[in-house]
């Protein structure tokens, strides 16, 4: 992992993608940026409570240090996945952005250059994507649901159906997200996982234990490893170790200083912002 300081912001790379040449991308922390308080940073949402000037002003400081302008489908916590590309080669960009509007999708996969595939995270894993061989990337939303989704293994999947992509040549960064320290789950939320597909069911982490804090009640709950049911599905998938890169800091806890969550700063509730994209030639 690298770590860069700029004008107005902070971020972290990926070794592995930031040694490929072809590929911008980057894991943009709270630090930085134009939102007042309570955000205080480069808050990466327009829907949490923000000003939409201040965020507005924090998405020129991303486009700035990645170089290319940002695009983004809805988010649907789900495990649905889009193919990014213009109509034609001439459409422009508010059209493409446009259409994107009424996608909704926890997968974004582009062989498109120039296109800075971008989400705001608070919590949920970001899944970085790029398979040298066919130029193609992709950013997935790993939160509870993409995770029993298997939304890690499915957009590899679709990279290969549509692109060709082979698992074992595709380089994949995981992101920061909120773990079992942090992220108490319900009886529901561990079904869903037991009812889910093999790669799903068989890699999740869930901890049952006591809460370990001011309100324990003595009785066990059940914590889940959004970061790590992430990584294992990934691995499962035939992602091989050497091209799997992790940033394990919990968003709730030790990451919480640098990043954002949803779960454990509630009356905060930024989001930061997570970008790859092919460089135009
Ligand atoms: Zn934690």
């Amino acid at each position: 992992m690298i770590e860069r300081r700029a004008d107005f912001c902070e971020y972290l790379l990926f070794e592995h993608l930031y040694a490929a040449s072809a590929v911008t991308h980057g894991v943009f922390t709270r630090r930085g940026g134009f939102s007042g308080p309570p955000f205080n940073g480069l808050n990466c949402s327009v829907s949490v409570g923000d000003t939409r000037e201040a965020v507005l002003r924090n998405y020129d400081v991303i486009v700035r240090e990645i170089g290319l302008p940002l695009v983004s489908a809805r988010i649907a916590h789900g495990n649905n996945i889009a193919v990014i590309e213009r109509a034609t080669p001439e459409e422009p960009l508010d059209a493409l952005r446009a259409r994107l509007r009424a996608t909704i999708v926890d997968a974004m996969i582009t062989a498109e250059r120039g296109l800075g595939l971008f989400w705001a995270f608070g919590d949920c894993a970001p899944l970085l994507f790029y398979d040298p061989r066919h130029q193609v990337v992709a950013l997935a939303h790993g939160g509870w649901r993409g995770a029993a989704g298997a939304i890690g293994p499915r957009t590899l999947q679709t990279m290969r159906d549509r692109f060709g992509t082979r698992v074992e040549e595709t380089l994949v960064g995981v992101g920061p997200a909120i773990r079992t320290c942090c992220y108490e789950i319900t009886d529901e939320v561990r079904a869903r996982f037991a009812d889910a597909t093999p790669i799903a069911r068989d890699t999740v982490i869930i901890e049952e234990r006591p809460m370990l804090n001011a309100r324990d009640d003595g009785k066990p709950h059940l914590y889940l490893d959004v970061t790590y049911s992430n990584v294992r599905q990934l691995l499962a998938a035939g992602v091989t170790p050497d091209h799997l890169e992790v940033i394990d800091d919990c968003t709730g806890c030790v990451g919480l200083n640098r990043f954002y969550s949803h779960r454990m700063e509630p009356e905060v509730d930024g989001r930061f912002g997570v970008v790859i994209g092919l460089r135009e030639e």
